[in-house]
């Protein structure tokens, strides 16, 4: 089974994605990794972000195992590494070549320790739309501007990150426009997507929805098969 997470910027989908692969026992892959790793790769190289041909260089030579190599790097969750992330994501031809990455992980889908998976949840901004458009189960995560920023403004806080919460709720901002305006793969539900606004519902409450959406999708699933 391929369930896609899609959304904006800190709307809980990496929180959901992590409990829906345990729930269902489902490999985990979080695309916006792919992302970081070249912009982190660029900066620990001293690459200027803005430079669309040196973020491609980067891209073409990115492995797998380099990407969570960087993964571990303190940066690589933090501000400047979203913000990047966000600058190259916009680049189609960085796309194009990493799309291929994301892709295998779905035939193939593993646990960290390597043992083979019988699925995976993906989470991104275009899994539903780009990466796996046959997936089983596909969300659209989202939230207010301001209740994401108050929820990564937290995250950094509890991480000992010092930022303010304007300074959070600005980049969000800004993310989601360059997320939604850019010409490759914009931020947009998959038509067959079911769109869960978590603004007002706790965690609890958001992975029982997922779960109950998911179930029923599994029987109509298990009704087609047996109808065929
Ligand atoms: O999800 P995360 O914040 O780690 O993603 C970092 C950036 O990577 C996002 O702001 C977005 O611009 C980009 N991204 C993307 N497509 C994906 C995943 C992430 O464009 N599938």
């Amino acid at each position: 089974m391929i369930i896609t997470i899609d959304g904006p910027a800190s709307a809980g989908k990496g929180t959901l994605a992590s409990f829906l692969a345990s729930c269902y026992r489902l490999a985990y892959f979080d695309t916006g990794m792919v992302y970081r790793a070249v912009g982190l790769e660029m900066f620990l190289r001293g690459l200027n972000v803005e430079d669309e041909a040196a973020a491609a260089e980067i891209a073409t030579k990115l492995t797998f195992q380099r990407m969570m190599e960087l993964s571990t790097h303190p940066e690589f969750r933090g501000p400047r590494g979203g913000q990047n992330a966000s600058i190259i994501s916009a680049y189609p031809e960085v796309r194009r070549l990493l799309l291929k990455m994301q892709q295998d992980f779905c035939k193939n889908p593993t646990f960290p320790d390597g043992s083979p998976a019988e699925g995976a949840v993906y989470d991104g901004r275009d899994t539903g739309t780009v990466v796996c458009p046959g997936a089983d189960v596909k969300l659209f995560v989202t939230a207010s501007p301001e209740v994401r920023a108050e929820r990564r403004y937290k995250e950094f806080l509890s991480r000992g990150i010092q930022i303010s919460y304007d300074e959070v709720l600005k980049d969000i901002k800004a993310r989601d426009e360059r997320d939604s305006t850019r010409s490759a793969a914009p931020l947009r539900p998959a038509e067959d997507a079911v769109v869960l606004d978590t603004s007002s519902l706790s965690i609890e409450e958001v992975e029982q929805k997922a779960c109950a959406i998911i179930d029923s999708r599994l029987v109509s699933l298990e009704n087609l098969k047996k109808s065929v």
